[in-house]
């Protein structure tokens, strides 16, 4: 009977219109109550998702802003820049991927975020820095041609021991409001010490063997996604895997960039 159905919707919808009213929902970073209705975002020109998707359930409109908001970088290396397309330092060598970008740097309010979204329970975080991460290089990553998006892989003990995986969570979220497909294509076989453990100089070795291909990529277009980038070691020997695998370009795209003077960050 479509009129009972139509009845029940609308009463669920009053109830937690009601609801809300009467507890409104908090921000997870701050606490604080967020207006209902408050992340209203007009629609993308890049046919996202991610515009579509209301956070005002879980980010306040202060709390988007202060984790969203960054320096201008480099498309190539990553690293901060006005250039956009090829820095000064970047220009004329060979990149370890085909394309960075991310939502903003790790500092301040967007670590405690990170970090939240790293831990179980955190998977609302998670979802919600991934989305803001779409909205703001979904133009970027159309111009790129995805055909998949593919998380940087935890070694199975790890994940046992910490119950998530926030790559995971993020490449999925990417995936789906991007409308590409979700590849695990990636396994971890060494449970290589944290990178932030070790001497910047020893991180390729330490990740250089630790991943392997799960599947082909054949011609596949990859957005290679993680949580927290520190030098690129693991991004570019997970890249360098895909490669062999068949892939026939490798973008990477993470929350957060650590950028050299805070290279010593905690995870
Ligand atoms: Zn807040
Ligand atoms: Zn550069």
């Amino acid at each position: 009977m479509a009129w009972a159905e139509r009845m029940h919707r609308e009463a669920s919808r009053w109830a937690a219109e009601g609801f809300d009213l009467l507890f409104p929902p908090r921000c997870v970073l701050c606490r604080g109550d967020i207006p209902p209705g408050s992340d209203a975002v007009e629609s993308c020109a890049s046919a996202c998702h991610a515009a579509g998707t209301s956070l005002d359930r879980t980010l306040c409109q202060a709390c988007m802003r202060a984790v969203s908001t960054d320096v201008s970088r480099c498309l190539r290396c990553g690293e901060p820049s006005a250039a956009g397309d090829g820095c000064s330092r970047c220009r004329g060598r060979r990149c370890d991927w085909d394309g960075i970008a991310v939502l903003a740097s790790y500092g301040d309010r967007l670590r405690d975020a990170v970090l939240r979204a790293k831990h179980p329970g955190g998977i609302d975080v998670c979802q919600a820095l991934a989305t803001l991460l779409v909205r703001k290089q979904c133009d970027t990553f159309a111009a790129w041609q995805i055909d998949a998006a593919v998380p940087v892989p935890m070694h199975w003990f790890r994940r046992a021991v910490r119950g998530t995986n926030a790559a995971d969570e993020a490449a999925r979220r990417v995936a789906r409001l991007m409308g590409v497909r979700f590849l695990v294509a990636l396994s971890r076989s060494k449970a290589t010490r944290m990178q932030n453990e070790i001497p910047v100089h020893q991180r390729r070795g330490n990740v250089s063997s630790a991943f392997h291909a799960r599947r082909s990529v054949n011609g596949k277009r990859i957005l290679l996604v993680d949580d927290v980038v520190t030098t690129g070691a693991t991004l570019a020997a997970c890249q360098q895997v895909l490669m062999a695998a068949g892939a026939r370009a490798v973008f990477v795209t993470a929350i957060a960039k650590a950028d050299r003077s805070e290279d010593a960050i905690r995870s």
